[in-house]
């Protein structure tokens, strides 16, 4: 096993190659989904009790599978919210596996788990939460507005007794995440929706808040504000929403899973005020601070309650809380045990790159978002539909129905060229189907934008 391994030196070196072609591949074309029929057909049956051997498997792996895949950091993939992983942080993501780091307990990962912490460091300066404030890398934005949700939960019940027995309710907007919904239904509380995809308010809040019976006056648990919706990039009115949780004795949580990495930009750090208030913080490094997928993470002003919510205990564990073991335990602070060390790779980049570098590439995203708006303004067959927030633009194209959003998307996927999909938009009560851009790679050209806009005519 020991001796030197030709096969295992070869499939090392093909994969090698194949990845540093992948990341400096120029002129890309998107790939495309295809059925599991087509699939099946092209590939057949790959898992044997012989195996088909890494030269195969790899050959299948190009030529047809990850053809079947939608890059997310292609440069004209602009739907949902894409993704462009830096080189740095993809090689070292390969690092982070090789070095099979276990990351939930510093007695294992502490090295690992350090690194991560630096990076998180970072983070945390970005929000201006108080001193004192932690976090730690989840798997994404889903599972840091969960961690955060158990915790306020726990924390609420911890209040009083009487809590126990009761389902918390919680505050939010219909522009907020689908996930805030799901998790709402996880941890079993009940969620009233304030009916905006506008900036949420405090006065909105309070207005509901006072409209309440007694009974759900009692089990409010605390309020979810956004920073970035996922669909046109608005962020509520954090700062009076943080009066009102204060007034109320409410937690508040700030889901900026999208929004987040815009903290590190100058140009709209001010939109953000307020979020320096808040008991949790999601944010997504695998969103807009180029981490490979995936990396969410998810911030608590006083970690310790954190802890309270989510230490888990077992026989086979005690060795870990040992004093021998102190440090910081990452699965003390969200829902996972075995954890990857999945900070590692936004680490290395950092620390490769320094953060002036990520200030500017997030500021691109920005800037691309303006220069669309100007293209769009300035072509007679297009209208914006509200001014862009952060990286989204939304926009519609005059007299066109939904059923033609609809195949301008696919006809572009079909060629390879572009990922842009429509989105639907309430205005004056009125659903409307729009296009939509969220501009995330700093690769993407005003070139881009004019080709995309061109294939609208
Ligand atoms: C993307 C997003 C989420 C969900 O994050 P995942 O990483 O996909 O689990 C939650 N909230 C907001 C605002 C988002 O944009």
């Amino acid at each position: 096993m020991h001796d030197i391994d030709i096969d295992l030196i070869e499939m090392t070196l093909d994969i090698t190659k194949y990845v540093i072609h992948r990341i400096t591949e120029k002129d890309r074309k998107l790939g495309k989904f295809k059925s599991a029929e087509e699939l099946k057909a092209l590939v057949g049956a790959t898992i044997t009790p012989e195996g088909i051997g890494g030269e195969r498997a790899l050959e299948l792996w190009k030529n047809v599978l990850e053809k079947a895949t939608a890059s997310i950091d292609h440069p004209r993939h602009l739907a949902f919210v894409p993704a462009a992983p830096s080189r740095a942080a993809v090689m070292f993501d390969l690092v982070t596996s090789a070095s099979s780091i276990h990351g939930a307990y510093w007695m294992e990962g502490a090295g690992g788990i350090f690194a991560e912490n630096q990076a998180m460091e970072w983070l945390v300066s970005l929000t201006g939460m108080p001193k004192g404030a932690f976090g730690v890398f989840t798997s994404g934005g889903t599972a840091a507005n969960l961690s955060a949700m158990i915790t306020a939960r726990e924390y609420w019940r911890s209040k009083d007794p009487e809590h126990d027995h009761h389902k918390g309710v919680l505050i939010t907007s219909t522009g907020a995440h689908s996930s805030v919904r799901a998790m709402a239904k996880i941890i079993d509380a009940e969620l009233l929706l304030i009916d905006t995809e506008d900036r949420m308010t405090g006065e909105a809040v309070t207005q509901l808040i006072e409209s309440l019976d007694a009974d759900k006056r009692r089990r409010l648990l605390g309020v979810v504000a956004t920073g970035g919706t996922t669909n046109a990039g608005i962020i509520d009115s954090l700062d009076s929403i943080a009066d009102i949780c204060k007034r109320y004795d409410l937690w508040y949580h700030v889901d900026a899973a999208y929004g987040g990495g815009a903290l590190a930009a100058d140009s709209v750090r001010h939109l953000f005020k307020g979020i320096e208030k808040a008991d949790s913080i999601t944010i997504d490094p695998h969103k807009w601070l180029f981490s490979p997928y995936d990396c969410g993470a998810v911030i608590y002003k006083r970690p310790e309650l954190a802890k309270k919510a989510h230490s888990q205990e077992g026989a086979y564990l005690d060795i870990f809380k040992d004093k021998a073991a102190d440090g910081f335990n990452p699965s003390d602070y969200q829902i996972q045990l075995t954890r990857r060390v999945r900070g590692l790779p936004l680490w290395f980049s950092l620390a490769m790159h320094g953060t002036n570098t990520y200030k500017k590439a997030i500021e691109r995203g920005i800037e691309l978002a303006q220069a669309a708006a100007r293209k769009i303004t300035a072509n007679p067959l297009l209208e914006l539909v509200r001014e862009p927030g952060l990286s989204c633009v939304l926009f519609r194209r005059r007299g066109w129905q939904p059923d033609d959003y609809k195949h301008w998307t696919f006809k572009n996927l079909e060629e390879g060229f572009a990922l842009v999909t429509p989105t639907r938009y309430r205005r004056q009560g009125m659903m409307e189907t729009v296009a939509r851009f969220c501009f995330i790679n700093p690769d993407t050209t005003e070139n881009d934008i004019d080709r995309i806009l061109d294939t609208m005519k």
